[in-house]
């Protein structure tokens, strides 16, 4: 990643106003609510950006809590492109290494305690010496991560590792700081219990409408322009088990949109994630948030739907509970008609599907394939995007003693194939969808540029798909010599691809 695309458009540093982060990753701001809700003062917790920490912590500060999501670059989506792209570190973990160096100097000089929590503290166990981390803090902050601070506030022995105890949902107190991009959690941990999943570990529970409203108000009112709703499954809000809940999606939705638009954003309230069968099971429920958010093809809603696989053997092995309540051999048909059905009401997913699974044969990838080019047969909308599976820390597949992180060298040609099958839709789909998504842009000089770097971006993805396509050892061969970090690396290898090509 060139450090000038990084910095300027992808992560722009959070400036520090009257000492504090405006806005913060969302867990942040849990735990701060969390703490206050606990008798901590507003003036003793400081939500701050990594690059301003030396300017907060000094003499008095106690504790230094840290959230991580991806501290070693270990998660499926890095893992993925860090394997893709010929190796090199990845950006989550260049941060963190740069933050605990931070940390570590300043803990040095004013003896506080380092809590280090989030979902990517499985990442770091084993590795507390070596960053300097009294506490491992892993599962929900709400409840026990109040009381570990006044612990050590009083000097008692902490464990230096912690699981955080399940929250009733009238106990999660809302955020004060607004969260980044407007993101809102609605409902907590997912009852389908497939096996490579983390979310799942944790109790289902939905938020209860009012804290999702005073939560939404502390953003909009902050001038955050965006609502988002992080959830596994939008469509089980309210639910019981996995029985939806109608009437409580609608007040959900009822209600936030009809704030939105007191506050004159523009944009649909989005959604992160949702199950193909709860779509199913809920059609009236997936037609009604199309219709209050006045859906469109030019205001579609994104959102990212595992299908893991095409292989009913593999759905019934490792994720029988997203098909729930159909059986893993109707996979296929409820794969083509959940989308038919959401992709009629404008939802354009992006489908996450996995190579990797410890027992794949050539002919599970083949029925990947062969389901993907269904979808393409179809005129499936959206994007379909392989990850390679990771034995996230926690899941089942972790606890059963799968340990393995996969790279291609160990994958058949088929996992190759159905890699490529997913990109090349991806590709055709990109290119029918972003100039509808540029039109927004007003300002039209503005809008021919990113236009014409847009096309070049999917030109040089399809370039490097006919490269892997033939021949993965490529990767190796050429792209992991690549160094794009800097801008004259940058600008020096885009010559060379272009004589090259
Ligand atoms: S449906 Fe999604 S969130 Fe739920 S258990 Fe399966 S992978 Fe996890």
């Amino acid at each position: 990643m060139p450090a000038f695309i990084q910095y300027r458009f992808l992560s722009p540093p959070v400036p520090l106003t009257n000492g504090r982060a405006p806005f913060a990753p969302y867990p942040l701001c849990k735990v701060e609510a969390a703490l206050l809700a606990n008798g901590f003062k507003h003036e003793d917790i400081y939500v701050v950006p990594p690059n301003y920490l030396s300017r907060v912590v000094g003499e008095d500060t106690a504790v230094v809590g840290i959230h991580v999501l991806d501290p070693m670059g270990l998660a499926p989506v890095s893992w993925t492109l860090r394997v893709l792209s010929g190796g090199g570190d990845t950006c989550t973990h260049y941060e963190f290494e740069k933050l605990m160096t931070t940390v570590r100097n300043l803990k040095k000089k004013y003896k506080f305690k380092v809590v280090v929590g989030g979902p990517g503290v499985w990442q770091l166990k084993g590795l507390e010496d070596k960053y300097d981390i009294d506490v491992l803090f892993e599962g929900e902050g709400e409840l026990t991560f109040p009381k570990i601070v006044k612990d050590i506030l009083d000097g008692k022995e902490t464990p230096r590792y912690v699981i955080g105890e399940s929250v009733p949902p009238n106990l999660i107190p809302p955020i004060i700081t607004p969260s980044r991009n407007g993101i809102v959690q609605v409902t907590r941990g997912c009852p389908r219990r497939c096996r490579f999943c983390s979310p799942t570990m944790f109790d289902f529970r939905s938020v209860p409408l009012e804290t999702i409203i005073k939560e939404v108000k502390v953003n909009l009112r902050s001038g955050i322009k965006a609502v988002g709703f992080a959830t596994e499954d939008i469509l089980l809000y309210g639910a019981n088990g996995l029985r939806p809940n109608l009437s409580a999606i609608k007040k959900l939705f009822d209600r936030v949109i009809d704030l939105a638009r007191e506050y004159h954003i523009e944009d649909p309230v989005g959604f992160s994630h949702v199950t193909l069968s709860t779509a199913l099971i809920a059609k009236e429920a997936v037609r009604y948030i199309s219709e209050v958010n006045e859906l469109s093809d030019d205001r579609p809603l994104f959102p990212q739907v595992g299908i893991e696989s095409g292989s009913p053997r593999i759905v019934a092995k490792y994720f029988s509970g997203k098909s729930y309540p159909w059986k893993p051999n109707e996979w296929w048909d409820l794969v083509i008609s959940g989308s038919k059905l959401i992709n009629d009401n404008y939802w354009y997913p992006c489908f996450t599907y996995i190579i990797g699974f410890p027992d794949a044969t050539p002919d599970d990838y083949t029925l990947t394939t062969e389901l993907i080019d269904r979808l393409r047969e179809e005129g499936f909308k959206g994007w379909t995007f392989p990850l390679l599976l990771i034995p996230i820390g926690g899941t089942m597949i972790e606890r059963s003693g799968y340990r393995e992180f996969i790279t291609l060298e160990r994958l058949p040609q088929e996992a190759i194939d159905a890699m490529v099958a997913g990109w090349r839709l991806s590709i055709k789909f990109s290119y029918e969808i972003y100039p509808r998504l540029l039109s927004s842009i007003k300002n039209p000089l503005i809008r021919k540029v990113i236009s014409k770097l847009t096309t070049k971006a999917i030109n040089a993805m399809e370039g490097w798909l006919e490269d892997f396509g033939k021949d993965p050892g490529v990767i190796e061969k050429v792209y992991s010599k690549i160094n794009i970090r800097t801008l004259r690396r940058f600008i020096k290898t885009l010559v060379i691809t272009k004589v090259l090509r």
